[in-house]
């Protein structure tokens, strides 16, 4: 087959990985810089080109689009899908995803385990939102963030209504969530592909941090979950519509709750964590299900 990854840049240890395994598998495995694309949407003749020649010929892609770029990527992909393409994640599958709050709305209604959320517009609310989620202390999210960024936890209710009034004023989006203290600055990232967990990882922020994002100095290790976490993260990843999910959950006294599902989650840490060859498994869930025109919208909402 020829599996065009979507990455723009060809030297991340993901997007290595995937042609690696795909090339010994024995594919064609072209990268595909999505900034560079560019479309030609036509009635019944779409197509894509790259410097000045159109992209022919690829049986299915791979969306590797990062969070900064997820409008024009997920158009790329989502003209893929005109063009018959098949996608391991689909494009509405991947913005779905993309925003925290559209994700645990979809998540919510499907009984899934979640930290209490809340989200309001006006600050005068600020006083009802924060006792939805039980008082402080409280964790409060840019629905922009990434990596970490832009989530501050708030450990009285003072600290609260100062964050708060100053994420209104500079208008931006946020959440108000419970605080899952018991999960002690740990989490756990699931790589779900197709409807299995492939492999998993504990991730532990550093020392006096509660975040654990590997990017910010925490540290990664193999571990074994339990049968509800396994379940959790495969009917995430279903409810979201994608193949292949990092989901983040925490462990709270409440069970599984997650945190976030990502559509394009990194191989270099679960990989390295757990001694799984997660790209191999990629390459072979695409050569199990990818057909033409196979991409549908699906997923809920
Ligand atoms: P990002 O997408 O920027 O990584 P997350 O929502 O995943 O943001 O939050 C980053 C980290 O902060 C999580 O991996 C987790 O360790 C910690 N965290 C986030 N929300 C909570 C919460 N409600 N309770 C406890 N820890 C949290």
């Amino acid at each position: 087959m020829k599996i065009g990854i979507l990455s723009t840049n060809k030297n991340l240890y993901s997007t290595r990985r995937l042609v690696e395994a795909g090339v010994e598998r024995g594919h064609e495995m072209p990268v595909i810089n999505h900034k560079r694309c560019y479309m030609n949407i036509t009635s019944h003749n779409p197509s894509i080109h790259i410097k000045g020649e159109a992209i022919t010929g690829i049986d299915a892609i791979i969306p590797r689009i990062g969070a900064s770029i997820s409008f024009y990527g997920t158009s790329v992909v989502r003209q893929f899908e005109m063009m018959g393409v098949y996608s391991v994640n689909e494009s509405v599958a991947i913005t779905r995803s993309r925003d925290k709050l559209r994700a645990v709305q979809l998540l919510s209604r499907r009984g899934i385990g979640l930290p209490v959320t809340g989200f309001a517009n006006s600050p005068d609310d600020t006083e009802d939102l924060l006792q939805f989620v039980g008082g402080a202390p409280v964790v409060i999210k840019l629905l922009e963030g990434t990596q970490g960024v832009g989530v501050v936890l708030a450990e009285t209710k003072s600290a609260a209504e100062s964050v708060i009034e100053a994420f209104s004023g500079l208008k931006a989006n946020f959440m108000v969530q419970e605080f899952i203290k018991e999960a002690g600055g740990s989490d756990i990232r699931c790589l779900v592909v197709g409807d299995k967990v492939v492999a998993a990882m504990k991730r532990q922020g550093r020392e006096g941090e509660f975040r654990s994002n590997l990017h910010r100095g925490g540290s990664a290790k193999l571990i074994k979950i339990t049968p509800e976490e396994r379940s959790t993260a495969v009917r995430s990843a279903k409810v979201m519509g994608l193949n292949v999910a990092g989901v983040d959950l925490l462990r709270s006294n409440h069970g599984p709750v997650v945190m976030e599902v990502n559509s394009s989650p990194g191989l270099e840490g679960i990989e390295n964590a757990t001694d799984r060859d997660v790209a191999s498994m990629i390459i072979e869930f695409i050569e199990k299900n990818a057909k033409q025109g196979k991409t549908r919208t699906r997923g809920t909402g």
